[in-house]
């Protein structure tokens, strides 16, 4: 018989970035935690490998933006390594024509580039812009908060004067977002992608405008709508957060997959691994996704019907696959001058975004079937991080969308490798060159995401981000507040609210409901507001100004122009003071 081993104040299961944030949380308030980890390295689906050896790449997660800046302050993570940096291009978006358009950090160039195609979207593309930022700022008050009512949501909207933003975000189809703004097919092409990102669904699908309003909330060092790259790769973010709680204490132990958590009396008291020993604790927090923690980590019988049924029926279809290359030559995407490094090399590439691209997609995913042609996104992250490749080669990832997790006639494990080669064919198509500098490649199917990377139907938020699972609807409304209906057992992970990507917001908002109910004191029922981005102030003068027909013009002017831009700062800020 094998007897229990040391108790804890908390267990968590998984150090995926929310259950490390969790316990990094409750040690800094003085509780003994134990993480125990399924893998041989911390963060789940935000973790750096050596896939080969000597070289490293962000196995899943590749770019940051979302992650709360007041859990970066409050976990001190840069005092524990977290370095985040960006390029000047956030994105180049190359189409099969040769035309590309890039997406840079300042307003005014990413506006030529947009003229480039369109001069009437050039100047949508900053009302739009003025657009998701207002509905960034309505929505993340409710990130750092309990789970808030799905009419609390609205009411916020209707408060704010924007409750077509509500419409226009939560509920339409990205496409039906997209045509009120745009006229262009390429660049509609390009921000459709963010509306797809592990969806079960295309362009057409209503409430994929949410995916792409999720991704909107995301911020660099204070600038909403941008993003960045962390050294090392994203187990840059995970390692900062395991030292940091380490640090206060907490204990994290890798190859350790729990087998299933113990239940006495109708309450948790602990965890039994898979090598059959038993850790006790007074809580157990579940950071995998809402299936796994509750139909395959509590004993049978644990869950009723009734939620079992909700369990069974939560949506979590939708996935992705990367591919990731070691290349002994950068790619020459067609329309850029061969052999020449550029920016093109240091952003996000993304390739052969159309609408029409994306609806096929989705087709061929409801059948069960992959499609002809792919949209697939690169990073060449080793072209600004010289601690990632052996010199004279790059790392390289590929990203592709929409891929129906369950093969008809066929299966993952069947298909990887002709799979992956297809994908390889199109990405020929925009560069060349790279057939004959393809040193090696490992795959990560969408079977790989859910065996290798727990991550239940291979979907990378731990559920579909539609309406229906968000909220205090997700996962379920029994579930909502990060307890669950098992005593002293929490979940912390991206199925919780506010959903997932690398956020942080789950970890941290079920740490607050742990403590209080460890302390015995009531769990906090407001949100936390922090500073906010510095871009607000900027933005309501825009959006004052852009009210008006002329003052849309004078808006347009003033975006264009940096040094103008520096003076609207300026007399913002100095309004804003007085
Ligand atoms: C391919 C891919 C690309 C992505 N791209 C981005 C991106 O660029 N930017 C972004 O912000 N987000 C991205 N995401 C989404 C983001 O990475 C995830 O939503 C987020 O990392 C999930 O974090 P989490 O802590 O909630 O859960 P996870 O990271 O899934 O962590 C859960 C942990 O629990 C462990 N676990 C599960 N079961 C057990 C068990 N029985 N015993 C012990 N341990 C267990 C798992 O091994 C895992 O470490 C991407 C995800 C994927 C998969």
């Amino acid at each position: 018989m094998t007897h229990p081993t040391t108790t804890y104040d908390a267990i968590v299961i998984g150090a995926g970035h929310n259950g490390l944030i969790t316990a990094g949380y409750l040690a800094r308030a003085g509780k003994k935690v134990l993480v125990v980890e399924a893998r041989n390295v911390v963060g789940g689906a935000c973790t750096s490998e050596e896939l080969i050896p000597g070289a490293t790449w962000s196995s899943c997660a590749f770019i940051a933006s979302l992650l709360r800046p007041e859990i970066i302050a409050d976990l001190e993570l840069e005092r524990y390594g977290l370095e985040m940096y960006q390029t000047e291009a956030n994105e180049v978006s190359i189409f099969p024509d040769g035309s590309h358009l890039f997406v840079w950090k300042d307003m005014d160039k990413t506006l030529k580039e947009i003229e480039k195609f369109s001069k009437r979207d050039a100047a949508a593309f900053l009302d739009f812009g003025l657009r998701v930022k207002k509905f960034a700022s309505i929505l993340t008050p409710f990130l750092l908060s309990p789970a808030p009512s799905r009419s609390q949501v609205l009411a916020a909207f209707e408060a704010a004067g924007a409750e077509d933003l509500f419409n226009e975000m939560v509920l339409l189809s990205t496409k039906d977002l997209l045509d009120r703004y745009f006229e262009n097919e390429h660049i509609k092409g390009l921000f459709t992608f963010f509306g797809m990102i592990s969806v079960w669904g295309g362009p057409s699908t209503p409430g994929t405008g949410y995916v792409y309003g999720h991704h909107s909330v995301g911020e660099f060092k204070g600038t909403l709508g941008q993003w960045g790259f962390v050294k090392g790769g994203m187990g840059g973010i995970t390692q900062a957060m395991a030292r940091s709680a380490e640090a206060h204490g907490a204990e994290i132990r890798l190859n350790s997959p729990v087998r299933h958590v113990v239940v006495d009396g109708g309450r948790a008291s602990g965890v039994k691994l898979a090598n059959g020993e038993i850790i006790t604790a007074r809580t157990v927090i579940s950071n995998a996704d809402p299936q796994r923690s509750m139909l395959q980590l509590l004993p049978t019988g644990t869950v009723d019907a009734k939620l079992t049924e909700k369990l069974e029926n939560y949506d979590a279809r939708g996935s992705m696959a990367r591919i990731h290359l070691l290349i002994d030559e950068l790619p020459d995407y067609i329309g850029f001058p061969a052999g020449e490094f550029g920016p093109q090399h240091q952003a996000q590439a993304i390739m052969g975004a159309s609408i029409e691209n994306f609806e096929r997609a989705w087709e061929a995913e409801r059948r069960g079937e992959i499609p002809d042609d792919f949209v697939i996104e690169a990073v060449i992250q080793s072209t600004h991080d010289d601690t990632l490749a052996p010199k004279g080669k790059h790392t390289m990832t590929l990203g592709v969308q929409q891929l129906p997790f369950e093969l008809a006639g066929t299966d993952w494990d069947t298909i990887r490798d002709e799979w992956a080669d297809r994908v390889l064919e199109v990405l020929f198509r925009y560069a060349p060159n790279l057939r004959g500098h393809i040193l090696e490649r490992v795959i990560i199917t969408p079977k790989d995401l859910e065996r290798d990377y727990g991550l239940t139907g291979g979907n990378i938020f731990h559920g579909a981000m539609f309406f229906d699972q968000l909220f205090n609807n997700r996962p379920t409304p029994e579930l909502a507040d990060y307890r669950t209906t098992v005593d002293d057992y929490y979940l912390c992970g991206s199925g919780t609210h506010p959903g997932g990507g690398v956020m942080g917001a789950n970890g941290h908002n079920a740490a607050q409901v742990v403590i209080a109910d460890l302390n015995g004191t009531a769990a906090p029922t407001a949100a936390r507001v922090g500073p906010g981005p510095k871009a607000g102030v900027v933005d309501r003068a825009m959006e004052t100004v852009m009210g008006t027909k002329s003052g849309k013009k004078l808006g347009y002017t003033v975006a264009t122009s940096p040094a103008l831009r520096k003076v609207v700062k300026f007399a913002a800020r100095s309004k804003s003071t007085r």
